[in-house]
């Protein structure tokens, strides 16, 4: 998944828990910032590494509660790493790292394929974008629309 793809599903799913969004979108690209970022200058010997392990999400809540001292900041940001490994499931990354060994680490190279999984995940990210924050009134409506229903649904 990309830029959007990421940025758009975790937007949305940390506005319905009331999360600050921008926080979960930060988050949500912080993976893909780190790694492709110290890959591109040598330091990472792939794509994926570090920041795509599932050590990475308590690490990343941890250090922006000391930086913001702000809880849902940090959830925020925690959240959007989490969804950024779902998201990323569907192709090789390295959850368990250094207690597993990935060979596939060895022969990483930076790429974009653009498979149909990738295009319509960008246009769905790109849509939710533009619903939570260019018409965020209707956005907001339907939260309240959906919690309501949801609490009516399990009261019973
Ligand atoms: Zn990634």
């Amino acid at each position: 998944m990309l830029i959007l793809g990421h940025a758009g599903i975790t937007a949305l799913v940390a506005s319905m828990l009331f999360l600050p969004a921008l926080a979960a979108i930060f988050g949500a690209l912080l993976p893909d910032i780190i790694d492709k970022g110290l890959f591109l200058i040598g330091w990472f010997p792939c794509t994926r590494f570090l920041a795509h392990t599932i050590f990475f999400f308590p690490i990343a809540g941890l250090a922006t509660y000391a930086i913001t001292r702000n809880k849902k900041v940090a959830v925020a940001v925690s959240l959007g790493v989490i969804f950024h490994l779902i998201e990323d499931l569907n192709s090789d990354i390295p959850l368990f790292y250094p207690f597993k060994q990935y060979s596939f680490i060895d022969t990483c190279a930076f790429g974009i394929q653009l498979t149909p999984y990738i295009v319509i995940s960008e246009i769905i990210g790109g849509l939710l974008l533009i619903y939570i924050f260019g018409f965020s009134k209707r956005f907001l409506n339907f939260r309240s629309k959906f919690w309501k229903y949801f609490r009516r649904r399990f009261s019973e």
